[in-house]
């Protein structure tokens, strides 16, 4: 009888433990969206913009984040305030992060607030896959792998403040990466609509890119502009 009991409790354990750790693990996130802003539609804005200080970026798009999300569109944020931004644990990064995520908001700074927000917010929703330097590692990665630019000019569509229909932004981007692109519009100082940020989807271990399980919300045109910078 005791050797009974005690192998019921042993499949139990067997049957619920492996649940209890899915559980726990699909519920801090399930994929990343990888976001990427075209310097040129956040400088012409009403708002403007100030350039970092050490100088004006390249005409390329910059990492905007990335960013853990359920799969339902909500998203966890601001995860854990016992692990700040540390920049001497991406020290070996600093001069690529000046490069690949620079930062464009006023008052002009080197980019270690920009990082800072974006570590603080959403990186620290990532701790379960990726570390403080894995996490500005693999965006570096990501952005090198996506090239956006180079998708995009080799389609013919270049930053030049001409509209391009939104079909054929998303579809050299498809092309070239393999995967259906997020676009986000804004206006520029006049009022048109132009082409701001793309998103691609990454899969929960930060490994590669995935098609997306959900979209964010907001529309563009279906010709927007693709501004200079
Ligand atoms: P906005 O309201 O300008 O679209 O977004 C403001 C900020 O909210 C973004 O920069 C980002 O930090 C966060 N955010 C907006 N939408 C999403 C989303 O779909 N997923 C995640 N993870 N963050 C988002
Ligand atoms: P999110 O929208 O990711 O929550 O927040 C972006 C924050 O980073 C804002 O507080 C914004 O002022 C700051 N920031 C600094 N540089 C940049 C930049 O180049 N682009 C964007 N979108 N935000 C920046």
């Amino acid at each position: 009888m005791k050797l009974l009991q005690a192998s019921v409790c042993l499949i139990s354990l067997v049957l619920v433990l492996p649940s209890i750790f899915a559980a726990s693990s699909s519920e801090d996130f399930d994929f990343f969206y990888f976001v990427q802003q075209w310097p040129g539609s956040y400088c012409d804005t009403q708002k403007s913009c100030c350039y970092p200080t050490s100088g004006k970026p390249a005409a390329d798009f910059g990492i905007h984040g990335l960013w853990p999300n359920y799969k339902d569109g909500t998203y966890p944020s601001n995860c854990d305030d016992t692990k700040p931004f540390d920049s001497s644990t991406i020290s070996d990064l600093v001069s690529s992060m000046k490069r690949n995520w620079p930062t464009l908001a006023c008052p002009s700074g080197s980019g270690e607030a920009f990082w800072e927000h974006e570590w603080e917010k959403h990186g620290t929703c990532s701790q379960s896959v990726i570390n403080q330097h894995e996490y500005f590692q693999t965006s570096l990665g990501l952005k090198q792998k996506t090239n956006l630019l180079g998708a995009l000019t080799k389609a013919g569509i270049n930053p030049d403040g001409n509209s391009y229909s939104l079909e054929s932004i998303r579809g050299s981007i498809k092309g070239s990466t393999g995967f259906t692109p997020w676009i986000e519009c804004n206006r520029d100082g006049s009022g048109n609509s132009q082409l701001y940020q793309v998103y691609l989807c990454v899969d929960r271990s930060a490994s590669g890119l995935i098609e997306c399980p959900v979209f964010p919300h907001g529309k563009c045109g279906a010709q927007i502009e693709f501004p200079s910078f």
